[in-house]
């Protein structure tokens, strides 16, 4: 299926930073007007009722939407375990979307506190070739999610609650006045838990081992946070959920130090090529490069190869790598070498320490 990459949000009608709740917005209004019930016979229609099921279904569930956002949309075109075309709950779409700040129970309308989930931050050690080339990494970590098997509520089965009789209300009476306050016992619910749900241990939510495939772009460095967005704990009252962000911490390596985008590196020489001039092979991050010393470097001396530092995350453009000049000289030695160089030393021309004492 050879097929241009197609643009979820453009097909529902929403910005790349929409909220859940706008894209399900968007998806139950497209949903609405492309519906086959609603548009008989109609080819266009039903492609485009289609497509907009597509998005959503990548669209509305977070780790897929973070996927999609960072590696587009072919993993979800026709892989595994994802059908195309899924049927919704269309009672769904044709609600006209209460429901996310109400909840229904026992047929009345409790008022429930609606908040984002939280931050999480996991810590992800990279090699300095990984944050050179960037590198998609596999994550695993815990979240703390909704328990499943109640709903959140903690509960495997409710009774009434016995304090309110299960109107959720308790009716007093000063003098003349009656009134009604909220049943402390119940919160208002008109019932009790009975059994608490034993998956969640009645805390109603439960922690969860998630695996994402994260894409850390090049050029990252220590303290570099990558955001997936969505991915963090889950919202409460129907919230948008949290962000996971990955912090990152690149490894000292063995032989580069590194500045910002600039990479450093100690380059040791012998007597004969600092003097002479030589060619040398210089590790980089990205290969070998052959650098030219000019006769008569001295130790200590700086040189730049342009562009073969890191990349910068946001411009891509490569800082430098400097190379820090060390003479080296030999620590055993024959007495032949001995010999030589005491004849090098007569043939000096220049004091290097001339001027240095005054006698
Ligand atoms: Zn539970
Ligand atoms: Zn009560």
């Amino acid at each position: 299926m050879v097929q241009a990459t197609r643009d979820y949000y453009e097909i529902l009608g929403v910005d790349k930073n929409a909220t859940q709740d706008e894209i399900k917005k968007a998806f139950r209004r497209l949903a609405r007007k492309y519906h086959p019930d609603l548009n008989p016979g109609d080819k266009v229609a039903e492609q485009k009722f289609k497509e907009v099921n597509e998005a959503y279904e990548v669209l509305s569930d977070p780790k897929k939407r973070a996927e999609y956002d960072q590696f587009g949309s072919s993993p979800f075109e026709g892989g595994p375990g994802f059908s195309g075309f899924r049927t919704y709950d269309f009672s769904d779409v044709f609600d006209f979307g209460f429901g996310d700040i109400f909840s229904n129970i026992l047929g009345r309308k409790t008022r429930h506190e609606v908040s984002k989930g939280r931050d999480l931050v996991i810590s992800l050690d990279l090699s300095l070739e990984e944050a050179f080339s960037g590198v998609t990494k596999t994550i695993t970590f815990n979240k703390e999610r909704v328990c499943k098997v109640c709903n959140g509520s903690g509960a495997e089965s409710f009774e009434t609650c016995n304090v309110c009789k299960g109107t959720g209300g308790i009716k007093t009476s000063k003098g003349f006045f009656k009134m009604s306050q909220l049943c402390q016992a119940c919160a208002g619910t008109g019932r009790k838990i009975r059994k608490a749900c034993p998956s969640c241990g009645g805390r109603g939510r439960m922690v969860q081992t998630e695996t994402v495939k994260a894409k850390i772009p090049a050029g990252v460095d220590t303290g570099s946070r990558v955001r997936l967005r969505g991915l963090g704990g889950e919202g409460e009252g129907g919230g948008p959920p949290g962000d996971l962000h990955i912090e990152i911490t690149v490894r000292p390596h063995r032989l580069f130090k590194r500045k910002g985008d600039d990479l450093y590196l100690d380059l040791p020489v012998t007597f004969g090529e600092a003097s002479l001039g030589a060619k040398v092979d210089v590790p980089t991050i990205d290969g070998v490069a052959v650098m030219t010393l000019p006769p008569g470097t001295q130790g200590g001396q700086r040189f730049k190869l342009s562009g073969k530092g890191m990349p910068s995350p946001k411009t891509g453009l490569r800082g430098n790598q400097y190379i820090n000049v060390k003479v080296v000289v030999p620590k055993n030695i024959t007495n032949k070498a001995k010999e030589a160089i005491k004849e090098i030393e007569s043939l000096y021309r220049e004091n290097p320490r001339e001027g240095l004492v005054r006698r």
